[in-house]
């Protein structure tokens, strides 16, 4: 048995990987593959509106916030955000909390200006800045609620009278949070949504266009709005897969459910970690990641020989990312707490061994 930690694309439940096999051989009983039909047929329409109006209903919004399923991954949304929003003489706040961040500050500075209200860049994103202001005049505020390589994340999302634009893509559907206090939410779907290839958008439409810039057809949010997600073809494969996915959270209880589950994951690393001699972590324990849980181990000679006992005994993907090295085990929606379990008694057994 594997059990799968990956940071993304990672595990989605079992019911959605066969339903979508399924479907690539017979979908819904039309003696059609989902990849050969027209997006435009009544039935991949109808896998469209399920997969918007799940969405909407999982996150509660109300009749201003629009769901789209959007082309490409959340990368894109770093420079598609500021395109609609902001004009070149305006400026927009950032909070600077890890590399996805500075990525999003990066393309942004090519629309306006771009303040950098809070960093915590210099204590190696250690931690969620608390104290900073956000200038009245500022566009909007964005955060990444959290940060997938360095395994932090807002416990509490700001209160500002700012608009407030947030890259979720790591920790979207995984909490109950006031998802309408947003102007605007997006998310790449390979984590807690779906298959890579599409993000997940949220947009309250009363703060689009006000910009005066032109935006081409395919970038402007009003254009995918006005058509149902549906202005050019959809990676229609991928949105069928975000729709099983949205299907198998409702069923389970909704995001008051999940965020139980991924509460009680996160509890039962952090506390393995916090009593291991052999194990350290780095994230102030407030803004830890339920996440993604980023660790090291005190001496660094244990590190391949955790990553060789680990991979031998069926664990994969807890390798650290490459900026920030160490080890990661993400505890995304899918994955079940028998994984944890399972990681947690790996990791007394290699302390007994070499503790
Ligand atoms: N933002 C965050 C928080 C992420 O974790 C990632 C990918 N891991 C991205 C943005 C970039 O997403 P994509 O690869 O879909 O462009």
């Amino acid at each position: 048995m594997i059990h799968n930690f990956n940071a993304g694309p990672s595990i989605l439940p079992n019911e959605v990987f066969r339903e979508a096999a399924d479907a690539i051989l017979n979908f819904n009983n039309t003696g059609l593959s989902i990849l050969e039909l027209g997006h435009r047929t009544p039935v991949f329409t109808a896998v469209m509106d399920e997969a918007r109006s799940l969405a909407k209903e999982l996150m509660n919004l109300d009749d201003d916030h629009k769901v789209l399923f959007l082309h490409g991954g959340a990368s894109t949304q770093f420079m598609q955000v500021p395109m609609n929003l902001l004009d070149l003489k305006d400026t927009a706040s950032y909070a600077d909390t890890g590399v996805w961040s500075s990525k999003a500050i990066k393309e942004a500075k090519l629309f306006g200006k771009i303040d950098v209200v809070c960093s915590s860049k210099e204590r190696n994103y250690r931690f969620i800045p608390k104290d900073f202001a956000v200038p009245n005049d500022a566009k909007y505020l964005h955060i990444t609620t959290n940060n997938t390589i360095y395994g932090s994340q807002w416990q509490s999302i700001p209160t500002t009278s700012n608009v407030l634009v947030a890259d979720m893509s790591s920790d979207i559907l995984s909490r109950n949070i006031d998802f309408n206090s947003f102007g605007l939410i997006y998310a790449g779907a390979q984590k807690n949504i779906g298959a890579a290839g599409v993000s997940l958008v949220v947009i309250n439409e009363q703060i689009l266009g006000k910009t005066k810039r032109p935006i081409p057809t395919i970038m402007d949010y009003r254009n995918h709005i006005a058509e149902g997600s549906m202005l050019n073809t959809p990676p229609v494969f991928a949105v069928y897969v975000c729709l099983l996915t949205l299907r198998w959270l409702k069923k389970l209880g909704g995001l008051s459910a999940i965020e139980k589950i991924n509460n009680e994951k996160a509890a039962l690393l952090y506390n393995a970690l916090d009593s291991n001699d052999l194990f350290q972590t780095h994230v102030v324990k407030e803004d830890r990641s339920k996440m993604n849980v980023c660790f090291t181990m005190k001496n660094s000679d244990h590190e391949q020989l955790f990553q060789d006992f680990a991979k031998e005994n069926g664990v994969i993907g807890i390798k650290g990312h490459r900026l920030s090295g160490g080890f990661r085990a993400s505890l995304y929606n899918a994955l079940p707490l028998s994984s944890v379990e399972y990681l947690v008694e790996l990791m007394q057994s290699f302390s007994q061994k070499h503790g």
